[in-house]
């Protein structure tokens, strides 16, 4: 396939906006602003494609959900806070096509109405977001930002914010309240943010990628967009393929292109020589999958039927001399760092997820610490808490005890008992003081 959205790869200047339009950049623009926007929105709707940050919930969908019928104003949020471990297309997107980006923004801001449009990105990427602020500059410079853009009577305002660099507000909610200037974490929903989201206002957030999707949709037409990938999941999608592969970074394929053939074919192999142990195929929150499941297609329909989810796609590889349980302890670790600490099941779980599991791995584990595991993983997930944390550090608890429970239990039975703590020594309560020496008293 002939790369879409990472056509300005390998381009002298792929960031410039001379690049972009001799590329054929912001010529969607000039359509999608004689279409109204219902008809963008259909359009969209035509193309199927599902959001590229992790849920997988349909773009136009979710446009749709915004109310025409309020004196509100909406706004359109681009979510750039790429903080899942295994996950760096967004970052390579802004690299090689941010104008991509902003065009994406431009149309879906006039298809829901908004008049102010955000790009939150990660407090990390320092780089990027200097990227995207000179991208910006460049399109209010061609008028394609601004007072009515391209004459149509169509005004947007681009605004980068930067987090602070806490993975919890890539979730939408706690990314509004992030932008609002208040503690990113979580909202109960409902209500969703397409109807009331950012000030109150009703309020769509999409990824990155969905985003750059956009123009392409809009230049070629939701049918051929639906052509590309299998029945349900439409489109390119790009794979961040990092871990012990020979070339390592982000390839783009059609949606429904077997782990076989990006690991093999597009990043050279299990690196060395070795054998494929294992492979997460959308990010760290998504169920581990061992190496007989590497002909999976990766659609979202056939990851989840192989007991995953496509998730983000980033594809993280492990060969054969991998420690399943390091490599647990190493995602607990970051999963309890970023608890957002508001529900108890998450607050409390990932901490003692991860105290069991480095015990294990230092030789301390107990025979009954993999039953308590089971039962932290079940009862923090499903629902059990306000957001999908919760089952962002179930999952991966659940998948190795189900692939590799045979390295948990060997570790546990090569180890040596918890080392007995010293009782402490009470002070004596007598006529005598604290310190055994008579009171003066
Ligand atoms: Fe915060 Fe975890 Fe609850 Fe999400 S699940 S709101 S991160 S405590």
């Amino acid at each position: 396939m002939e790369p879409i959205l990472l056509r300005a790869r390998g381009e002298d200047k792929p960031r410039s906006i001379s690049t972009h339009l001799r590329l054929g950049g912001y010529s969607a623009i000039a359509k999608a602003l004689v279409m109204s926007p219902e008809d963008v929105i259909a359009e969209v709707k035509k193309a199927g494609v599902r959001g590229r940050g992790g849920a997988g919930f349909p773009a136009g969908v979710k446009w749709g959900f915004v109310p025409k019928d309020t004196s509100k104003p909406k706004y359109m949020i681009c979510n750039a806070d790429e903080s899942e471990p295994g996950t760096f297309k967004d970052r390579e997107l802004i690299h090689v096509a941010p104008h991509m980006v902003i065009e994406g923004i431009i149309i879906s801001s006039y298809a829901i109405g908004a008049n102010t449009a955000y790009i939150y990105i990660r407090g990390e990427f320092h780089r990027e977001a200097e990227m995207l602020n000179q991208a910006i500059d460049e399109a209010y410079r061609k008028k394609y930002l601004g007072k009515n853009i391209l004459k149509s009577g169509f005004d947007l305002d681009v605004i980068v914010h930067r987090g602070a660099g806490a993975y919890i507000c890539g979730e939408e909610t706690a990314l509004i309240e992030s932008i609002e200037g208040k503690r990113g974490q979580p909202r109960l929903k409902p209500p969703f943010p397409a109807v009331v989201g950012l000030f109150g206002c009703p309020t769509v957030v999409n990824n990155v990628e969905t985003l750059s999707c956009v123009p392409h949709i809009i230049e070629r037409g939701g049918e051929w967009f639906a052509g590309v990938g299998t029945e349900r999941s439409t489109g390119p999608k790009l794979f961040c393929v990092s871990g012990h592969v020979e070339k390592p970074g982000v390839v783009e394929v059609p949606l429904g292109t077997t782990f076989r053939e990006i690991i093999e074919v597009h990043c050279g192999g299990v690196r060395g020589g070795r054998k494929l142990k294992a492979f997460i195929p959308g990010g760290s929150s998504c169920p581990i999958l061992p190496a007989n499941l590497i002909d999976t297609k990766s659609d979202f329909e056939s990851v989840a039927e192989a007991g995953s989810m496509l998730g983000s796609g980033g594809v993280i590889v492990m060969d054969e001399t991998v420690d399943m349980v390091w490599a647990l302890e190493n995602l607990m670790r970051f999963y309890s760092h970023e608890s957002c600490g508001q529900c108890t099941p998450c607050r409390e779980g990932s901490d003692w997820a991860l105290d069991i599991v480095r015990r294990i791995n230092s030789g301390h584990g107990q025979p009954k610490d993999l039953e308590t595991l089971e039962r932290i993983s079940r009862y923090a997930s499903r629902g059990m808490t306000i957001c999908p944390l919760g089952d962002a550090f179930c999952e991966p608890i659940a998948s190795f005890l189900r692939h590799f429970r045979a390295e948990f239990e060997a570790k546990i039975a090569a180890g040596k008992p918890v080392p007995r703590r010293k009782q402490p020594i009470l002070p004596v309560r007598s006529s005598q003081g604290l310190f055994g020496q008579e009171e003066s008293v």
